[in-house]
């Protein structure tokens, strides 16, 4: 009789290397996640009887990525005769997981545990028969790739494919969550084989929609249920999906207590220390902030400064515009044409390079937190909060991709499979301070606030609010409602990242930055001091000495008066913030034209207390939040375009991001004044009433009801 087998397991466990080697066929093997995504079928070398399915990896059997539903609805449907898990013995506790899951469909299993060769170098010892006790299901030690225990493997698989023989039930959770659950499963239909009920029962406490809909439940029956799992929930504080997880990992725990042994126990796990602080539940966060203030706070205020300061100071202030002038003053350049020079291209790009020491400086920081394996802890911390208000950390990669440039970041966005979570990501991701937004910020810190401490780190913090809170909020609207997908990052294991690959990463990082100075800043600066350096005067159109009758002065006042609420209403601000959409280095450009970064031998720092003059602290705070939560630059907007794929909804992301940035910055400027001893008004009142209503969008309750009475309804039907 043909009988069919299924390969399961997470991705690079080995599948694809155990499936060539055991039909003889010649897949495609990869060292990295994902390369199998549909399932692939073949036959065994010696036994044409038995068919095997390759199924794509998977971390879980929850319905949400395309491989968990290809997988999951293979192994439900077409119910093969047997499966093989294959996990990693390296890796056992991840790769459990799936396999406390897959032991709960009511199929036969065997559990191949792959890699002893690396088992057996790295001197550790697993005790199978022990495992095989624990698991419920014949289990075997096997190396696709060296080709050991393979005949072992194929008899078991044979075996239980014809014996039926399937893993013995196993009720190992806490006994108040076994109790829930055992009254759930009396709750199922009779026509529901014994073997089934335990997986359905869990998917049910889990709200498992797929599974509800394919159950079709009364409504009382199914009110039972919620109201079980309500119960649960509270009492172990805790959404079900999470205590299921977590029971799950709780019991893959101990049973790594009891099989797995290192026969050389002095060498620690380092990785496994540190992580055991750095993603604790309660330190992980200060730590978060305490790494990102640091790489900050060095970057841009102190070491980044220094560096700055002189490429400011000297190299663009003593050294460059005076040999420039000197040179065009030598071949005898016409005075308009010496003017968009230095005042204009030196004077703004050299602005914008100025800055580019602190942008190495912090890609270096950002390279090497990337290179250990810190970022992704980051990922995996910012999930457990994420989670919480329904958001997934899945999001959270593009968002840190995002902090060296926007464009990469939204593009990795790609890797969400719930539209309505890919394009809540795609909305906020811009908001992290890029590197473009640095010289802003930079230039607010150091000018403005005399390198305050904590003026520069607190733009990313800003940033990192601004998501939370978008993400929480736009999650409670129809548009963005839905279940956070599972998320399931690896844990490298931390290793210094070698020198060459950091300043690697730095270098194209950082370097895109210097081609954009010579290219859309370069003409962005041109055009702006053509706009500021000519006007309409008595004697018609020309050149004009003050810049307050420019036509950019003229253009400027057309719209400053927007920005006044904000603390920076005066043309030259609001004019600078607008060119900012170009390129969000022309912020500073503008700056550096408009208040003559170029003059020869005042520049740098001298232009600080001119600076000063127009800018109290609460309205440059301001300024700084608006240009680091406001519309991106065109790059950024299109990537959003390309990226969700939808006019409307491209704009909804501009519209929501500048109406957001201006009502933070309003309410900052208001409270900053408060704060700085300036007289209450009107506007401060409104203020109030923004931060009020901003509370309120945040702390009230999400309508979760009508989603779970949906699911009712659909369940019905
Ligand atoms: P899949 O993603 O689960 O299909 O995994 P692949 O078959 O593509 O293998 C992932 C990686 O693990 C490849 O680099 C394989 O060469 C390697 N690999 C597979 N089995 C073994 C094994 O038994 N021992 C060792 N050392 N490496 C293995
Ligand atoms: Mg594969």
């Amino acid at each position: 009789m043909k009988r069919t087998i299924a390969l399961a397991g997470n991705p690079n466990t080995g599948k694809t290397t155990l499936f060539n080697a055991l039909t003889g066929s010649n897949q495609r093997v990869g060292n990295w996640p994902g390369v199998t995504v549909e399932k692939k079928e073949g036959h065994l070398k010696d036994n044409k009887e038995m068919a095997l399915t390759d199924l794509p990896g998977i971390y879980s059997l929850s319905p949400y990525t395309l491989e968990e539903i290809v997988a999951r609805q293979y192994l439900l449907t077409e119910a093969p005769d047997a499966i093989i898990n294959i996990i990693d013995g390296t890796n056992l506790e991840r790769n459990l997981y799936l396999t406390t899951q897959l032991a709960e469909l009511g199929i036969p299993m065997v559990l191949a545990v792959n890699m002893a060769d690396i088992i057996e170098k790295n001197q550790e010892v697993l005790n199978t028969g022990q495992l095989s006790r624990e698991i419920g299901c014949p289990v075997v030690e096997i190396s696709a790739l060296k080709g050991r225990g393979l005949d072992e493997l194929v008899k078991l698989a044979a075996e239980a494919a014809s014996s039926g023989k399937r893993p013995r039930i196993l009720r190992c959770f806490s006994p108040s969550l076994e109790n829930t659950l055992e009254r759930i499963e009396a709750l199922l239909p009779a026509s529901l084989p014994e073997e089934k009920r335990r997986f359905h029962a869990i998917k049910l406490f889990e709200n498992d929609e797929k599974v509800l809909q394919s159950l079709a439940l009364s409504p009382k029956d199914l009110e039972s249920v919620r109201e079980w799992a309500a119960t649960t929930e509270k009492e172990m504080e805790d959404d079900a999906e999470s205590i299921i997880t977590l029971a799950r990992y709780e019991y893959i725990s101990s049973i790594i207590d009891k099989c797995y042994e290192k026969r050389n126990p002095a060498k620690v796990n380092i990785s496994d220390s540190i992580d055991r602080i750095v993603t604790n539940r309660i330190l992980a966060l200060p730590i978060f902030a305490a790494v990102m203030f640091i790489v900050y706070f060095v970057s841009v205020t102190t070491v980044g400064t220094i560096v700055t300061d002189w490429t400011n100071d000297e190299l663009f202030g003593t050294i460059i515009p005076p040999a420039i002038g000197l040179f065009l003053e030598s071949i005898g350049t016409a005075p308009w044409l010496q003017g968009l020079i230095l005042d204009g291209i030196v004077a703004g790009v050299g602005a914008v390079l100025g800055f580019v020491p602190q942008m190495f400086i912090l890609f270096a920081f950002l390279a090497f937190l990337e290179g250990c394996g810190y970022m992704a802890r980051i990922a995996f911390i910012m999930d457990r909060i994420f989670r919480r208000f329904g958001l997934s950390g899945k999001s959270f990669i593009p968002i840190l991709i995002g902090t060296g440039c926007s464009v990469p970041g939204i593009m990795a966005s790609r890797t969400i499979e719930n539209d309505k979570d890919r394009r809540m990501t795609i909305i906020t991701t811009s908001f992290m301070p890029c590197g473009a937004k640095l010289p802003v910020i930079a230039l607010i810190a150091g000018a403005l606030f005399n390198n305050e401490w904590w003026v520069a780190p607190s733009a990313y913090f800003v940033g990192i609010a601004a998501i939370l809170f978008s993400g929480i909020v736009l999650k409670k609207s129809s548009m963005f409602k839905g279940d956070p997908a599972p998320f399931v990052i690896e844990l490298p294991p931390y290793h210094l990242p070698g020198i060459g690959s950091i300043l690697s990463s730095m270098w194209e990082r950082g370097f895109s930055f210097i081609k954009k100075a010579g290219s859309v800043v370069f003409l962005s600066v041109i055009a702006i001091w053509f706009l500021q350096g000519f006007g309409f005067t008595e004697e018609g159109f020309g050149m004009v000495e003050d810049v307050e009758v420019s036509i950019l002065a003229g253009i400027g006042r057309s719209f400053g008066w927007i920005f006044r609420p904000l603390g920076f209403g005066e043309w030259k601000s609001a004019v600078a913030a607008v060119t900012g959409l170009i390129a969000k280095e022309n912020v500073v450009a503008t700056f550096g034209i408009l208040f003559g970064f170029g003059e020869v031998s005042e520049a740098g720092e001298e232009i600080w207390p001119q600076l000063q003059a127009y800018y109290t602290p609460a309205a440059a705070y301001s300024y700084l939040v608006f240009n680091l939560l406001c519309a991106p630059c065109v790059a950024a907007i299109g990537a959003m375009k390309r990226e969700m794929n939808n006019a409307r909804w491209t704009w909804f992301a501009i519209g929501y991001q500048t109406i957001f940035a201006y009502v933070v910055s309003f309410c900052v400027y208001e409270v900053g004044r408060i704060i700085s001893g300036e007289a209450f008004s009107l506007m401060t009142l409104l203020a109030f009433v923004f931060i009020a209503a901003l509370l309120y969008l945040l702390f009230m309750p999400a309508k979760t009801a009508s989603v779970k009475s949906d699911a009712g309804a659909k369940a019905r039907a």
